[in-house]
């Protein structure tokens, strides 16, 4: 084993140098995309997280809570409110979504979907001043709703 190790010392080092570049390129071609295309919608209700869908991949997802029901509609990048039987419709209204931060507001059913970044690091700033905005903005759908 130390014989083949030496035998083959050098060429590991260069191989695993080349590897490494590679994958260094790779995982930052990667995150130049994740950060253009990788943003994903987060249908809150009630202000708690629902689900989360990717931006990228074409769906249609019915929401259905004992407020009422919602239909969102993801194709091309885009996401909105298709369908909902709230009484004042500002949901469908607002129309398509697509930049981070932008969100789609049903206040009848309590509901929201919201373009977030769709990277994996849990630590993004961003998602813990999403919270705390829908902590600040639950008590305002309340009492719109009454
Ligand atoms: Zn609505």
């Amino acid at each position: 084993m130390e014989k083949k190790n030496k035998l083959i010392g050098k060429k590991d080092i260069i191989l695993a140098l080349v590897l490494l570049l590679i994958a260094l390129v790779l995982f930052l071609v990667f995150r130049m995309m994740s950060t253009e295309k990788g943003s994903i919608v987060q249908v809150r209700i009630d202000g708690e997280v629902w689900d989360e869908f990717p931006l990228a991949q074409d769906k249609e997802i019915e929401i259905e809570t004992e407020l009422g029901r919602n239909v969102l509609h993801i194709e091309n990048g885009q996401a909105w409110m298709a369908e909902a039987d709230c009484p004042d419709g500002y949901c469908v209204d607002k129309g398509k979504i697509s930049q981070e931060n932008e969100i789609i507001v049903c206040l009848p059913h309590k509901l929201t979907a919201e373009v977030i970044a769709g990277e994996d690091d849990t630590g993004i700033p961003g998602i813990t001043e999403d919270t705390a905005d829908d902590s600040d903005t639950e008590p305002a759908i309340d009492v719109v709703a009454q």
